[in-house]
């Protein structure tokens, strides 16, 4: 689709909110309309797993469609039925349930359903059996990730499963799996496990079974590893404009650009004289007389306390650190003695890069963890501000 480029909006505010998360639907359509556009003929499943990185379930999931995406996926199973609570009807996969899941609710809502061990597919087919009619699946094969799927009994899986598939107690619509070193898209692994990929959907075939789409790809493997694509990409992180792979590209240099922006606002500006102690433990000290400044936003709310002494925001167009701990609700900055900022004035956590704000990737570098973290743990207290987001999904 041609999605119209929409500038970035300025910040809405919550009335009284001391801090709010901004989602810029337009973003999240653009970025897929992107994705769509790198892995075609190959068809994108946009992930949005976990409250879709922290921007909103169905908000995401709604731009996603207008996007160009034709597949939704998430974790776990409560999240797809959310979703169809939600009214969203697209094409929808899920790959993380326990014993006793709901899996005959999954059915009825028209959710596909991972098998990736014995287990699973022994539920499916009791529930398929239960219901008399069969059980969308998609096959999880672990070429080597070590976490999720089926890894050293394939072909005993593969047997099962096409027992099922006899019987009529599943359909089969696709065989996935994961890569372990997607963000480095020259470790060997990357070229074993798609090898092994290749080799485990042959293995379906010559077991007279229809593998459905063969999909392997996250957002790392999609923006740099076309071989991976096969007929579905399943990016995530890129949905949402971040770059997995920040020493190869940022997201502007993918075409992509960030939907969250985090905003605070001052709650106390205030004198203070030198050597001053700020916030539990004194671990910062003011090094002449200064303004220190509150910021109502703690670990409690996202901002990771591995950030204290170094976490960057903007007031005013100027960059300040974390002065001192991350507390649970708060944290300080320290605005230098000429500051004119005020209470009440918006401190910018998290946007933009193009914009000069500090960025996920700023945050993550700066709490030594990935943007992927930084984004996902903004806190539900936060009031969520959608932009840009189209009524037509
Ligand atoms: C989270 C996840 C993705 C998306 O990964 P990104 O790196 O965010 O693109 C894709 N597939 C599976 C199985 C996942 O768990």
């Amino acid at each position: 689709m041609t999605a119209p480029t929409t500038p970035s909006a300025p910040a809405s505010t919550p009335a009284g909110a001391s801090a709010w998360v901004t989602v810029d639907a337009a973003a999240i359509r653009d970025n897929v309309a992107e994705l769509v556009r790198r892995a075609a003929p190959a068809h994108v499943l946009a992930v949005v797993k976990a409250d879709a990185y922290g921007h909103g379930l169905v908000t995401a999931a709604r731009a996603a469609l207008v996007g160009g995406a034709t597949w939704l996926g998430v974790a776990q199973l409560d999240e797809a039925l959310a979703l169809r609570t939600a009214g969203v009807t697209a094409p929808l996969l899920t790959w993380i349930y326990p014993p006793h899941a709901d899996i005959a609710g999954a059915a009825d809502a028209g959710i596909d359903v991972t098998v990736g061990s014995a287990w699973n597919l022994e539920a499916v087919v009791a529930v398929a059996r239960e219901r008399g009619r069969p059980v969308r699946v998609q096959a999880k094969v672990d070429t080597g990730l070590g976490r999720g799927g089926v890894l050293t009994d394939w072909s005993e899986f593969t047997a099962a499963l096409a027992r099922a598939v006899a019987e009529g107690a599943v359909e089969l619509t696709g065989t996935w799996s994961h890569f372990a070193w997607a963000d480095a898209p020259q470790h060997p692994t990357v070229r074993a496990q798609q090898d092994r990929f290749v080799e485990a959907v042959a293995e379906l075939e010559r077991a007279g079974l229809d593998p459905g789409l063969r999909h392997l790809a996250n957002s790392a493997a999609t923006l740099t590893n076309p071989d991976a694509h096969f007929d579905l990409v399943r990016p995530g992180l890129a949905v949402y404009g971040l770059s997995p792979v920040p020493d190869l590209g940022s997201p502007q240099d993918f075409g992509l650009r960030e939907a969250m922006r985090v905003t605070a606002r001052l709650t106390q500006v205030k004198q203070a004289r030198a050597g001053q102690g700020v916030s539990y433990g004194h671990e910062y000290t003011t090094d002449r007389d200064t303004v220190l400044g509150l910021v109502p936003m703690g670990y409690a709310d996202g901002i990771p306390r591995h950030a204290g002494n170094a976490g960057p925001v903007q007031v005013r167009g100027r960059r300040h650190t974390v002065a001192g701990r991350v507390c649970m609700d708060q944290f300080m900055i320290d605005l230098g003695p000429g500051t004119d900022a005020a209470p009440g004035d918006e401190v910018t956590v998290l946007g933009r890069g193009a914009d000069g704000e500090p960025t996920a990737q700023d945050w993550a570098e700066a709490a030594g963890t990935i943007n992927y973290e930084v984004v996902t743990r903004m806190a539900p207290r936060l009031p969520r501000v959608v932009v840009g987001a189209q009524d037509d999904a």
